[in-house]
C-alpha cells in the first residue's frame, strides 16, 4: 500500500522504531509521547544480531555501531568465580556478522530521534485513549508495558502482572580499574548479577532477585554490598565504582497471558505494549525493533492497511510470544532456582554442555533476517 498516515502512541525505542520504519515506506506520521521531554534515564541495553540487523534495515544501523560496544568476552559464573559457560564473541560474530553488543539506552534513543524530522515527535501529549486521536489510517500503540490503549482493545485480559523479580541496576561513574569480562552473568540461588562494557568502558550492572513486589531499600547500594559483596571479582569493584543515586530499582512486569491479537480494526500493538517480556534474554528492545521493521514491510507489500495488520499478526505474535516464553523459562533455570541441589544440577549441565550447543542456543532467537524495506 503505497502512503499513508499514522499516528504512533508512545515515543519509546518502539515507537521510534516504527514511525523510521513507516516515514522509509513513505507514509506521514506523528508520534505522540507523554513525557514532556525525553530525558537520559534507562541503564544499558544488550543487543543481539537481530536487533542490530533491523536497525540496519530501519536505515539506522550505521549511527547507532558508533554508540555502541561489540561484546566477545564474558559467560556464565558461579558466585564463586568458576566460568560455567564461556560466550564466545567472536564465533557470534561469524556466525551472524556482529557479536552481541551493549549500548546506553539514552544513545540508542538519541540516534532513533535524530533519524525522525523536527516536529514529528510531539512531546507532553498523553493519550487517554482511541477517542480524538489525530485521524489517520494507522494507530500504532507502541505505548509500553502499562499500555493504556491494549487495556481499551482488550478490557477482558488482564494485563501486565509482577514477574516474580526486582531488578536492582547501574551505571557506574567511570571505568574498572583492571580489565574486566565484556557481558556476564552469575547465577547465585534466588538471584543473579550481571554486568556488560559500553563503548566508553563504563559498566552497568544488574542485580536480580525474587522477591515480592514493592519491596525497596533506604539505601539501595549498601543492600547490594550486604547482598553480592562476597561474590567473584568485579563483582564488589563495580559496586564500589557506583554512586549511590544512580542505583535503579524496578519490579518487572510482564504480559504473562498472551494476548490473543497484536490489531484491532486500524490499531496495532508493538513492543512491550504487545509483548512485555522479562529481560532474562534481552530480547525485549530487539523484538520491538524487529516489530517495527516487519509492519512497515507488511504494510509496504500488501494492497490494503487491514491485509498489511493481518499478516503483520501473523508473523510478530507467534515469535514474540515464543521469544517470551523462553525469556521467563530462563530466569526460572537462572535466578529462580533456589534449592542447592538444583543449582548444583543446572550448574553442572551448563559447564558439561558442548561449546555448540551454547552457540546454538544463542543463535536461537539471534539469528532473525529483516525482510527489506526500500
Ligand atoms: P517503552 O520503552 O516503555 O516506551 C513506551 C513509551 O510510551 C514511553 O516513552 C512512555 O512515556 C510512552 N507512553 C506510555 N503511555 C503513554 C500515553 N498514554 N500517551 C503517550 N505516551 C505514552 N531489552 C533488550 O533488548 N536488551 C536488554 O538488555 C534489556 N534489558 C532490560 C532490563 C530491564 C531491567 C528492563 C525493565 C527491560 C529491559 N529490556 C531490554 C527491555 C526493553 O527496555 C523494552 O522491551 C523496550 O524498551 C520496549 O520499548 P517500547 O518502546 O515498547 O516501550
Amino acid at each position: 500500500m503505497s502512503r499513508g498516515t499514522a499516528v504512533v502512541v508512545g515515543g519509546g525505542i518502539g515507537g521510534l522504531a516504527a514511525a523510521i520504519g513507516l516515514r522509509r515506506i513513505g507514509w506521514d506520521v506523528t508520534v505522540l509521547e507523554r513525557a514532556p521531554a525525553f530525558e537520559d534515564v534507562g541503564a544499558g541495553i544488550s543487543m543481539h544480531a537481530n536487533g542490530v540487523r533491523a536497525l540496519d534495515a530501519l536505515g539506522v544501523g550505521e549511527a547507532v555501531r558508533a554508540a555502541v560496544r561489540p561484546l566477545y568476552t564474558g559467560g556464565t559464573r558461579a558466585p564463586d568465580g568458576r566460568l560455567l559457560a564461556r560466550m564466545d564473541g567472536a564465533a557470534l560474530e561469524r556466525r551472524l556478522g556482529t557479536p552481541v553488543v551493549g549500548v546506553l539506552r539514552a544513545d540508542l534513543h538519541r540516534v532513533l530521534r535524530e533519524a525522525l524530522p523536527t516536529g514529528c515527535v510531539r512531546t507532553g501529549e498523553e493519550v487517554t485513549g482511541l477517542d480524538g486521536l489525530p485521524d489517520a489510517d494507522l494507530v500504532v500503540a507502541a505505548d509500553g508495558v502499562q499500555s493504556r490503549l491494549r487495556a481499551e482493545l482488550f478490557p477482558r485480559h488482564p494485563g501486565a502482572v509482577y514477574s516474580g523479580t526486582t531488578v536492582l541496576r547501574a551505571v557506574t561513574e567511570r571505568p574498572p580499574l583492571g580489565p574486566i569480562d565484556d557481558l556476564a552473568l552469575t547465577w547465585g540461588p534466588g538471584a543473579e548479577f550481571g554486568h556488560l562494557v559500553f563503548v566508553d568502558g563504563r559498566v552497568e550492572w544488574h542485580a536480580v532477585l525474587d522477591v515480592p513486589p514493592g519491596v525497596r531499600h533506604p539505601d539501595s547500594l549498601a543492600e547490594m554490598r550486604r547482598r553480592f559483596g562476597g561474590w567473584h571479582d568485579p563483582v564488589p569493584a563495580l559496586l564500589d565504582a557506583t554512586r549511590p543515586e544512580d542505583v535503579l530499582h524496578h519490579d518487572i512486569h510482564e504480559l504473562r497471558t498472551p494476548l490473543p491479537a497484536f490489531t484491532v480494526g486500524r490499531v496495532a500493538l508493538l513492543g512491550d505494549a504487545a509483548h512485555a517480556m522479562t529481560p532474562n534474554l534481552g530480547q525485549g528492545a530487539s523484538q520491538a525493533l524487529e516489530d517495527a521493521v516487519v509492519l512497515a514491510a507488511r504494510l509496504a507489500g500488501a494492497p490494503t492497511v487491514t491485509e498489511a495488520l493481518r499478516r503483520y499478526d501473523a508473523e510478530r505474535r507467534r515469535r514474540t510470544q515464543s521469544v517470551a516464553r523462553a525469556a521467563r523459562q530462563a530466569g526460572r533455570m537462572g535466578h529462580g532456582l533456589t534449592h542447592p541441589l538444583a543449582t548444583a544440577l543446572r550448574d553442572t549441565a551448563l559447564w558439561l554442555a558442548p561449546s555448540e550447543l551454547t552457540l546454538r542456543a544463542a543463535l536461537r532467537h539471534a539469528d532473525w533476517a529483516p525482510p527489506r524495506l526500500r
